[in-house]
């Protein structure tokens, strides 16, 4: 685009009505993606107008996620991003041949984001959900240097060595001024037929990270769910169909949508 200058991106606007959320976590595996699609479908679902960026560079897997084989359109200066699910998606996959990886540096995952913001025509939104790549890298910087209204939302393990590394993955909101919406912690349970809950990576994380951050940033940081581990809720993004809207009364589906409603 050489010096084209720089479109304005509508969410960092102080008028801005659209609650960003930039999901993180502190390392991959975790479940982020699958969390951020499900909350995306779930909220499309309650009747909000809803965006996804697929931030996550390193492992984009929103759109097989969401049942996205469309790239986006572009018409005149404008990136017409599709939609599945009722919800409007651009991820970094998009925009790369096959199934290379991303090998670029900070400033181009800058522009890239800023691009995806900035360029692409999401219209009104209420909410906005950016799939940050796990750790504390430059995205996180760039988001919070784009939109510095966005809000951070920490998804976590109940381990304790997945919660530490979450921690940081939040303190991050510290250096920046950004807010933490919040902290859910995925893969809690398996439900066992007889009912019983087996605690497969332990227990205390999600809350763990939680107190942390509060006494950190010096302001109250909620656990806002568990989110057990569910087949259904890993076949949905393999298949393309969210959980919460596949199988909504499943354990993970029932766990993400209140997540939903609350946020
Ligand atoms: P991340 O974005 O943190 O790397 P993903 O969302 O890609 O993690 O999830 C990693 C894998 O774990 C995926 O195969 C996903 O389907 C699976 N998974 C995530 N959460 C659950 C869960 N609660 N129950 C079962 N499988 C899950």
């Amino acid at each position: 685009r050489g010096g084209a200058p720089e479109k304005e991106i509508p969410f960092a606007k102080p008028s801005s009505l659209t609650r960003v959320y930039a999901v993180a976590s502190g390392k991959g595996g975790v479940g982020k993606s699958s969390v951020t699609v499900n909350l995306a479908a779930a909220m499309a679902e309650q009747g909000l107008r809803v965006g996804v960026v697929d931030a996550d560079v390193y492992g984009f897997s929103v759109p097989r996620m969401l049942g996205v084989e469309q790239r986006p359109t572009q018409v005149d200066d404008m990136i017409l991003p599709p939609i599945a699910h009722d919800v409007k998606v651009i991820s970094i996959g998009m925009f790369v041949p096959g199934n290379q990886p991303v090998v670029w540096r900070g400033p181009m995952l800058h522009r890239a984001l800023q691009q995806f913001l900035g360029d692409v025509f999401w219209g009104d939104l209420d909410v906005l959900l950016l799939d940050l790549p796990p750790g504390t890298g430059d995205i996180a910087i760039s988001v919070a240097q784009l939109i510095p209204t966005a809000e951070i939302l920490v998804v976590t393990t109940p381990q304790q060595a997945a919660a530490e590394v979450a921690e940081r993955a939040g303190s991050i909101a510290l250096q920046t001024h950004q807010r933490v919406a919040g902290v859910i912690e995925n893969m809690s349970w398996l439900e066992l037929p007889d009912g019983t809950r087996q605690e497969i990576f332990g227990s205390g994380g999600g809350r763990a990270v939680a107190e942390s951050l509060t006494r950190s940033i010096g302001a109250p940081v909620e656990l806002l769910g568990q989110i057990p581990l569910d087949t259904r809720l890993r076949e949905g993004g393999d298949t393309g169909t969210p959980v919460v809207l596949g199988e909504p009364d499943s354990a993970a589906g029932v766990a993400l949508r209140a997540i939903a409603k609350g946020l």
